[in-house]
């Protein structure tokens, strides 16, 4: 069958839906629903170009696609293979019909993103149909708790979530601690400024995380999983609550699972959209019905976590990948990335870069490559000037670093964090000071106030950058903003306050001058 795929979900915003239901209703209009299948996808990507379709088998993929183009794309391409070149791609002035040959998807490696895209989300059919749940049955049918924990820990796999803490060695912790009950929680409470990586994953491919907290919860010795989603994210809710009755229905879920005597159910949770929430300690009390607020560690939620049980805490995108190291081994997964960081990464390319979008790449991947040959560059012919990564604990990389590899040291060494996997690109005409006080705003409202160093350190750095962006700072403003910077760092009790200052940090590492400059015009 021809199968014409339409992301709804991201590609909603501009008018997606319409598109699809005109394309269902010219289908049928034509007669072919034998031959042709009209199919509702999460995000294929390259989200600049929304709304975005894709015909398959052919691989043929239109961009900013109205109703309008419907018919055509039908009558031309459907049933005749000819392209409608106004709708394709452009490179160096020529069309790109075929999805194979774009520059933005040709130096990817999708795993987590491996059928976001190309199934409908809300058929379990169709995630069976490309190997889903196949992993579940291998742990299920021959594999000890500790063997799945060892392929886990031998694939290298880190927290997908910021830190990078390996995921073999938290499930490790977590069966080792003593409980009568543990718990699994995805944490889906993705609240970088321009990130929507997890949101991506959970619209667009929902089964994969729930395969990978099964997985999770037979390893550590958990009947229970809890999906902590935002509320902001309407469509991944939606989704995430058809896969769980649908896995349910199916004996995926629920008690003896696949006739193996294991018992594993999960919930969805939502939260209010606080930042402070992704936060592991912060997320377990909102879970308990408690204002979100980090409490001191240790102990640490694998030992005392969710009802002060034993709990393991792992984010979206971690748990996506992993049906894909059980199904295909640690050894294939090890052979991506680098030494120290393997897999893949997957980040919310944004800002002034041509191709904006979901991007997933093998670590190790440089800033260059990333901006320059999957991003398409700078548009308006202005120069890169610096990478926003990590989002607001994150830091800006400068020109002269584009050739860093992409994993968790490096990234680290030259200032910023992997973060998430926020990448916002920033031309010749941002200014430094400006990020560094959006971002400042961002953890100040965010800070969740429990201990004073962030509560007034973030509000006291914000009073300063703001003044010095409005030119009416004072000399020994840098050295205040230095001083107050380091005495969050070290003093702050959880991760936002310890990391809102890195943007400040970072911009004065790089671009001082800025801050010079802006000084300089009240003088
Ligand atoms: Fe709350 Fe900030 Fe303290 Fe974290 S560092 S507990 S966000 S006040």
């Amino acid at each position: 069958k021809i199968r014409i795929l339409i992301c709804t979900t991201g590609c909603r915003a501009l008018g997606a839906w319409e598109v699809y239901k005109t394309f269902q209703a010219e289908i049928e209009m034509q007669s072919l629903k034998d031959r042709v299948e009209v199919v509702d996808t999460g995000c294929q990507g390259l989200c600049t170009r929304a709304p975005v379709v894709t015909v398959e088998p052919m691989g043929v993929f239109y961009g900013r696609v109205t109703e309008s183009d419907v018919h055509e794309i039908v009558s031309r391409t459907v049933l005749k293979e000819e392209i409608i070149e106004r709708l394709c791609c452009t490179e160096d002035g020529k069309r790109v019909p075929y999805r194979k040959d774009i520059s933005f998807y040709k130096k990817q490696k999708k795993i987590v993103l491996r059928n976001c895209g190309v199934i409908d989300p809300k058929k379990i059919s169709e995630y069976i149909l490309r190997n889903g749940y196949v992993a579940l049955e291998k742990v299920l049918s021959g594999m000890s708790p500790d063997k799945v924990i060892e392929e886990v820990k031998a694939s290298g796999l880190r927290g997908r979530g910021g830190a990078g803490f390996p995921t073999g060695k938290k499930w490790e912790s977590a069966k080792n601690a003593v409980g009568d009950e543990k718990y699994v929680i995805c944490n889906g409470d993705e609240g970088d400024p321009g990130a929507f990586m997890d949101r991506a994953v959970l619209e667009g491919d929902p089964h994969s995380v729930i395969e990978g907290m099964l997985i999770c919860g037979y390893a550590i010795g958990s009947g229970k999983g809890i999906i902590y989603v935002r509320e902001e994210y309407p469509i991944a809710v939606e989704h995430v609550k058809i896969a769980i009755g649908d896995a349910r229905s199916l004996g995926l879920l629920g008690e003896n699972i696949l006739g193996s005597g294991f018992h594993f159910d999960i919930e969805v949770k939502m939260g209010a959209g606080a930042f402070v929430c992704g936060e592991e300690t912060a997320l377990i009390a909102s879970i308990e019905g408690e204002r979100g607020m980090p409490r001191p560690r240790p102990p640490f939620p694998a030992v005392s976590g969710l009802w002060g049980k034993p709990t393991n805490i792992n984010n979206v995108e971690t748990l996506a990948n992993i049906p894909v190291i059980i199904l295909e081994g640690a050894k294939y997964f090890s052979a991506i990335g680098t030494e120290s960081s393997k897999g893949t990464k997957i980040f919310a390319l944004a800002g002034s870069v041509n191709n904006t979008g979901l991007v997933e790449v093998p670590m190790g991947t440089t800033l260059r490559e990333l901006v320059f040959e999957i991003g398409g560059g700078i548009p308006r012919r202005r120069q890169f000037k610096a990478a926003q990564m990590g989002g607001p604990s994150g830091g800006c990389v400068p020109e002269q670093y584009l050739d860093t590899p992409i994993d968790y040291e490096s990234v680290k060494e030259v200032g910023a964090i992997m973060g998430s996997g926020g990448l916002i690109i920033m031309d010749e005409t941002t200014s430094m000071v400006e990020i560094a006080r959006y971002f400042m705003e961002f953890c100040q409202n965010e800070s969740c106030g429990k201990c004073t160093p962030c509560r007034v350190g973030t509000k006291r750095m914000l009073e300063i950058l703001t003044r010095i962006a409005n030119g009416e700072g004072e000399r020994e403003d840098i050295g205040l903003l230095e001083e107050l910077a380091e005495a969050t760092r070290t003093s702050s009790l959880c991760g936002l306050g310890q990391t809102s200052a890195n943007p400040v940090v970072s911009t004065l590492q790089y671009f001082k001058n800025e801050y010079e400059e802006n000084i300089a015009k009240k003088a």
